[in-house]
This record gives structure tokens, sequence and C-alpha cells, in this order.
């Protein structure tokens, strides 16, 4: 079969792999139709990962059931199923709580969770593929209803962001009313930002630099602020009354930037203590990776933050982060999306035959201007 390989630091393409197949019992292969680019596969793009050579990549994965194992029960051949980007068992301490995202039985030994074509989380390949094996098929399937052929741009959203976008808003501690500042207008913080609007938010405040993300905040109803013209800080408290927003999010991650592009690992985190009032919650769902040996500094190499702890300290605020645990979510945002109730399918803006992908790569990872969201169509 086809798949999208890492080869080395911005060097991915197009090759020849053997078919995923079933592996156990519990394992189902689905055909992909549609799967995506996400930020976080331009961290192990851009060689700032430990991802091995010879990866298929590829978490955002939706596709029509074509094998189905001796033990799965719920699964037929021919259902069109979404998959979270975290394979959990469903069995274990974590996936028992519903924090799949931290499975323990799927994770490399002494770790916790799983993915699929994702560094340091297991050795399952992608689906930016023609086909993916998918373990523990009854757990991780989530069912699409019979409008899955004009909404799969919305569904395939499910595997990933739009969960994650929620979980960011979730760890935040958001309630109806709150006002909310969201770092990066990225996929992953527009979907925080559509999350914050369905519950119930008075004001969603997203910080980017780049004016074709800038517009889709707009678009979705947020306040955007251009970090670049003046200091996002004092934007923020300008516009809550000089005590910051109720709540904030993280949607940029280790290698966020200064506007003139020069990585500074803690700016975002420092800017959220800032912007967000005394007692409010922090959300972080942007990656933050314990080592990080290409990074320009001494700490940021072994995963550290000059972090001003005194202020969030004396602020009393609070700070959640990690994986999102996509199905604790997955089901019910599917249903908004079948409601009608959510769009996530709104900041894609390429839609891209599987051997376009690694010029799809090289655009996103250069934010190039109109480039916002990447999905590849590998069965068209
Ligand atoms: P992306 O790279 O497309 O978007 C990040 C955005 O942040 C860009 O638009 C960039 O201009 C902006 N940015 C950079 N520095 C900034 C700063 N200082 N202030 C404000 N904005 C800044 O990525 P994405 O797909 O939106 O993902 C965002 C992060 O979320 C990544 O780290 C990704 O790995 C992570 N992620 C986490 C999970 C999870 O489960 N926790 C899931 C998916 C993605
Ligand atoms: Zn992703």
């Amino acid at each position: 079969m086809k798949a999208l390989v890492y080869h080395g630091t911005k060097d991915v393409s197009v090759d020849s792999v053997p078919d995923a197949k079933i592996e156990k019992p519990t394992d189902v292969v689905v055909k992909i139709t549609t799967t995506n680019i996400c930020g976080s596969d331009l961290h192990m793009y851009e060689g700032r990962t430990n991802v091995g050579k010879g990866t298929v990549l590829g978490h955002e994965n939706l596709g029509r059931v074509e094998e189905v194992g001796n033990a799965v029960d719920t699964v037929k051949v021919g259902d069109y199923v979404c998959l979270p980007f975290n394979i959990g068992c469903g069995f274990c301490a974590n996936c028992e709580r519903g924090l799949t995202g931290f499975c323990l039985t799927c994770a490399e030994p002494g770790s916790a969770g799983a993915a699929y074509g994702f560094a340091g989380m297991g050795p399952y390949s992608g689906g930016q593929a023609e086909y993916l094996r998918v373990p523990y098929a009854d757990f991780n399937c989530l069912h699409l209803p019979s409008d899955v052929k004009e909404k799969q741009n919305d569904y395939v959203m499910l595997s990933d962001i739009f969960p994650t976008g929620w979980h960011a808003t979730r760890l935040a501690g958001i309630k109806p009313g709150d006002s909310v500042v969201i770092y990066g207008a990225g996929p992953v913080g527009l979907m925080a930002g559509i999350s914050a609007n369905i519950q119930g938010a008075s004001k969603v405040i997203i910080v980017d630099r780049h004016p074709d993300r800038l517009k889709l905040a707009e678009k979705i109803g947020a306040i955007a602020i251009d970090d670049s013209t003046g200091d996002a800080v004092e934007k923020v408290l300008a516009l809550t009354e000089g005590l910051g927003a109720d709540c904030g999010c993280e949607a940029v991650g280790y290698q966020c930037q200064d506007h003139h592009g020069h990585e500074v690992p803690n700016l975002t985190m420092n800017n959220l203590v800032k912007s967000v009032k005394a007692t409010g919650g922090i959300g972080v769902v942007g990656v933050f990776l314990p080592k990080d040996p290409e990074a320009s500094n001494a700490m940021a190499k072994k995963g550290q933050i000059a972090f001003d702890f005194g202020s969030f300290w004396i602020k009393g605020q609070n700070i959640a982060t990690g994986q999102a645990n996509v199905k604790a979510y997955n089901r019910k945002l599917r249903d908004l999306i079948t409601a009608g109730k959510a769009k996530p399918s709104i900041i894609i803006s390429h839609e891209l035959p599987l051997d376009q992908a690694p010029a799809a790569y090289k655009n996103f990872d250069d934010r190039k201007n109109g480039w916002t969201k990447v999905i590849l169509k590998p069965a068209a």
C-alpha cells in the first residue's frame, strides 16, 4: 500500500510499504478515506522529536472498515468509523477512568499513552496511508451515521482537534458566561474557540499573528488579537477590565515563537499567567516534551521552561495539561455535528490526494498564507 513515510528532518515521501493487516483478533483494518495533517505532525516533521525514520505518520483518521478480526463484536465490514488519535485498551486503570490518552497497556513500557504514527507513543503505524490497523477495535472505533458521505470532513475532526480543543476548555474549567483567552489560532486553538462558544463563553479572545488564521478566529465569532502589532497581554487586559480573562488555553506548544519567528519556549505559558485573572484556570494542550535536543537554549533542551511561578502562585491560578482523552468527548461532539450545531470543517483550506502530502507538509509547516488545515484523501 501507499503511505507517507518520515525519513528525517523535513524529509517525507509517499512510498510503498507493507499492507496494514489484522495482527490480533481484536483488530480491524480500515480503508482510510480522510486523514489530516496535524500541528503535532509538524513537531516530528521538523526533527524535534525522537520519532523513528521509516515511521508512517498520521493520527487523524477516518475510513471504511475493510476487514474484521475474529474477536470483534460491534464493528462490521463497510462501517464508517472515526479513530481517536490515542489508542486505548479499555481495560487498564486509566482507560477505566476515561483517561484514554494515558492508556497503560498500549503504551511503550514505563510510559502512558499510545497513538498512531507518533513519537514516543508506541509502535503503531499512522493513517496517512491507504489502510490502517486499528487495535481493540470495539473500544476505539467511533461509529458514524448515514450522513458520513456529506459530513466526512466534519467527522474526521473528531479524531483529534475538535476533542482536543474541547479538552483545552475543560482543563481550563470554562463555565457559561466566562471569558477565555486562547493562545494559538492553529486548528487546535480554533477548535478551542468553537468549543468555548458551544459552552456559552461570553467572550472568546484568540491570539496569533497569521492573518489567515486570525480571519478564521473572527469567522468563528472570536475577537482576534494580532500580537505582531503590539503586546498581546495588554490587549487582553484592555478587553477584560484590566483583570484578565476568566480562563485561558495554550494551543501552541514548546515551539512557540515571538512574532519575529524566534522560539521562546516560555512565552505562551507566561503570557497566560499574565492575561488570565487571579484564580483562573489554564488548560494546556499545546505539546511540551521532556527532552528537546534541537532546542536553542540549554533549559529547553532538557524540556524545562522559565515559568513565572511566583506570579502564578500569587494569583492562585491552576493549570491542567496533557493529551486529550478523545473518547471522553467524541460521541457527544459527533452528535453536535450530526445535529448541525458544530461545523469544524470550517477551518479546512486544502483537500488533497495522498501523493501531494509531502508538498502539503512543507506549506503547512511554513504556515504559508492560506494553509490553515490540510486533509488528505488516500482513497480518491
Ligand atoms: P499549528 O502549528 O498549526 O498552530 C499553532 C499556531 O500557534 C500557529 O498559528 C502559530 O502562528 C501560533 N503561535 C506560535 N507562537 C505563538 C505565540 N507566542 N502566541 C500565539 N500564537 C502563537 O498547530 P495545531 O495543529 O493548532 O496544534 C497546536 C498544538 O497542539 C501543537 O503543539 C500540537 O502538537 C498540539 N496538539 C495537542 C494535542 C493534545 O492532545 N494535547 C492534540 C493535537 C495537537
Ligand atoms: Zn493531531
